[in-house]
């Protein structure tokens, strides 16, 4: 493992951060975040670092004080601020006590914290309190993982790392392990660091690169040592292709995604949904397909760090067709587990659900789950990490996990649960959203009001820069929860690969938002066949492919959905030379209605909206109005800010119709504010002629 300290880059920080922040904490900082750069030493959030300094208080004396990684930040992007101040020498006074109750110890160092608006410290923050020196370094490295999850560990550890470390049986962290940590400290001096069996490794030194570089030492003979014993490859007897794998997957994602919905109370939200991820490369295949890898795979995590996000165990599934069954059997099998220990949780405690949040499926994959993408890539990323080293670990000897009364106190541990936030989430969090026509400036408002509130969304177009730069644009705003995908709406097979793909990237589809449209200006008289009929493709055709694909997704998924026809007040008032457009907008119209008879048996619910006059949203100017507008300001006498002005006038409420405007009717039926189908929301202003009827 590479040494990645630079002093020009130290420097520099010392430079930005020093004036303000002080020098510890500058270098701190620097040292953090080279750690936290490095996924083979941390993940996702994991890790926690000090430095101890001493500073002025209000009245001037001189205290020391720990600065301490606040719970929640990243090491890898971690600032001073990320660090909590807490007054050292009352914490160090707590070593006196027998015992911390864990409610007790959270109010303690929140209570003594320097600064009132400080984040909560990591719940390690006593074990970097009592021990001794200046800076300290906690990592759940994966190499040391490897060595202390072995049924050989104590030989490993020897042989690996030598005599350089402490090694400290697993103790539930909190304050018995901050207790343990300092008395195998005092008891062992001269060592560089400390194994946590079953937890990660800790380093310390007077410097921040002292401290930093005994971690990437001791997990550096780790690594070598683990290279060295690979005695027996794992090798799958039956590979298949990854392209085979992601197309069964394909296949059965809409459906499994069903299967781990959690019914609720409420009628017009039946589901709770989940997002899912897969990972189906080559070595995945081969460890998931060789025949130690059900034996390997489904033990207990490498770190208790880990579990809140994946459960104690993974979930294995021989065969797909088998699904249902393998969770309602892991369902039951949970909540055994919850009553064999229920006792040692808090007076109160609610179990969490009993359902898998990693489902390991031979010839198809890894599939991880989660509330939105960010949990379940989380649950995927570590679940990779697990897999790759219990391979590793089998490949030499033979893997064990904490047994299960340790791993339940942790899945159990209010201050570790603390971790998964409790922060209202927002209203579309768990929904994957399809928008056709979304390069268009009511597609891009109508995807832009999704996303604000949370839903995940396939943008979806004719391919080109219209569209690559909408995703670009949204991408910078919400990285995880829009992807692209160009569809030609008057081709059922492109609709059917871009259903297949969104449920490959998030497992399913609840929502769909017909928007993609055509216009033509030109009287009966002389309206061209062709034209009609390039229109109707888009209009009607387009509208009635993606109708016929929503009935079979949903049925497979079984959690019900929405679907959102972007209809127009040209329906109910149709506008001269606007033929083509008026009657196959009318078409499309009545194919939804027909769809919300036919589907609600399905749970799904279809409605319409109809705007008028959406000419731009932001810098994306509206492809109908593009069309129109010329003839229409011709037609009047008016220049483009004038015809704006004649439709907003022409409305009772005298309001400039935007594509947020209908993105907000699209959430209206989204969040299923009423139990309403097949009806159309006017967003108009107010035409009395157009009124639905
Ligand atoms: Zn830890």
């Amino acid at each position: 493992m590479e040494n990645r300290w630079s002093e020009q880059e130290a420097a520099a920080c010392v430079r930005q951060w020093g004036p303000r922040w002080g020098d510890p904490l500058a270098l701190r900082t620097y040292a953090s975040r080279l750690l936290g750069r490095d996924d083979r030493l941390v993940v996702h959030g994991g890790g926690n670092t000090s430095v101890k300094a001493t500073l002025p208080d209000v009245l001037g004396r001189q205290r020391e004080v720990l600065f301490v990684k606040g719970s929640g930040y990243d090491l890898a992007t971690i600032d001073p601020e990320g660090h909590v101040g807490l007054e050292l020498g009352f914490l160090r006074e707590l070593r006196a006590l027998p015992e911390l109750a864990d409610a007790v110890m959270v109010n303690t160092l929140r209570t003594h914290a320097l600064n009132a608006d400080a984040p909560a410290p990591s719940i390690e923050a006593l074990l970097h309190a009592f021990l001794p020196p200046r800076y300290i370094d906690h990592s759940h490295a994966d190499a040391i993982l490897a060595l202390t999850n072995r049924t050989d560990a104590t030989d490993a550890l020897r042989d690996a790392l030598g005599d350089a470390v402490i090694v400290l049986p697993y103790v539930h962290p909190g304050f018995a392990l901050a207790k343990a940590a300092d008395a195998a400290f005092t008891a062992h001096p001269g060592c560089r660091g400390m194994v946590l069996m079953h937890h990660g490794l800790i380093t310390w030194g007077e410097s921040a690169e002292e401290s930093y570089r005994a971690t990437i030492d001791l997990v550096t003979r780790a690594e070598a040592w683990l290279e060295k014993q690979r005695k027996r490859p794992i090798i799958a007897t039956e590979l298949i292709e990854p392209s085979v794998a992601r197309e069964r997957y394909r296949a059965i994602a809409p459906w499994l995604r069903g299967l781990l919905a959690r019914k609720a109370d409420d009628p017009d939200r039946p589901y709770q949904r989940v997002i899912l991820r897969v990972r189906n490369d080559r070595p995945i295949l081969e460890f998931l397909g060789a025949p130690c890898g059900r034996e390997v795979a489904v033990s207990p995590p490498l770190t208790t760090d880990h579990l809140i996000r994946t459960k104690p165990l993974p979930m294995w599934c021989q065969d797909p067709a088998d699904l249902e069954a393998g969770i309602a059997a892991y369902a039951q099998a949970y909540g055994e587990y919850w009553q064999r220990h229920a006792t040692r949780a808090a007076p109160g405690t609610i179990p969490f659900d009993p359902l898998p949040r990693v489902i390991l499926i031979p010839h198809v994959g890894v599939v991880c789950v989660g509330a939105d993408v960010h949990e379940a890539d989380i649950a995927r990323d570590i679940t990779l990490n697990t897999l790759a080293l219990k391979r590793l670990v089998t490949e030499g000897g033979s893997y064990v996990g904490l047994p299960e009364d340790a791993l339940f106190d942790m899945e159990y541990f209010p201050l570790q649960t603390a971790k998964l936030g409790r922060r209202k989430p927002p209203p579309l969090a768990r929904t994957v959203a399809v928008v056709t026509g979304a390069a268009g400036a009511i597609g891009s408002g109508v995807c832009e009001v999704l996303l604000e509130n949370g839903a995940h969304v396939a943008a979806t177009d004719l391919p080109g820069e219209p569209l690559d730069s909408l995703v670009r644009q949204l991408q910078s705003l919400y990285p995880k929860r829009i992807v692209g995908v160009p569809m030609d709406v008057t081709d059922p097979d492109a609709v059917h690969a871009a259903f297949a793909s969104v449920s490959e990237t998030w497992g399913g589809i609840d929502l769909v938002v017909i928007n993609a449209g055509l216009a033509h200006v030109a009287p009966l008289a002389k309206l061209d066949l062709e034209d009609f009929r390039r229109v109707a493709r888009v209009n009607v055709e387009g509208t009635l492919n993606l109708l016929t694909a929503i009935g079979p997704h949903m049925q497979l998924q079984g959690t019900g959905g929405d679907v959102v026809l972007i209809s127009t007040k040209n329906v109910f008032a149709p506008g001269a030379q606007f033929g083509a457009y008026s009657a196959t907008k009318a078409a499309s119209h009545q194919l939804a209605r027909v769809a919300s008879l036919e589907l609600a048996e399905r749970g799904v619910r279809v409605n319409m909206i109809s705007p008028d006059a959406v000419f731009s949203s932001g810098e994306r100017r509206s492809g109908l109005w593009a069309a129109v507008g010329p003839d229409r300001m011709r037609a009047r006498g008016l220049d483009e800010k004038g015809l704006e002005e004649y439709y907003r006038n022409r409305n009772l409420l005298k309001s400039r119709v935007t594509a947020r405007h209908v993105g907000q009717a699209v959430l209206f039926f989204a969040t299923r504010q009423t139990p309403t189908t097949g009806a159309t929301i006017p967003v108009d202003g107010g035409l009395p002629d157009a009124t639905p009827r």
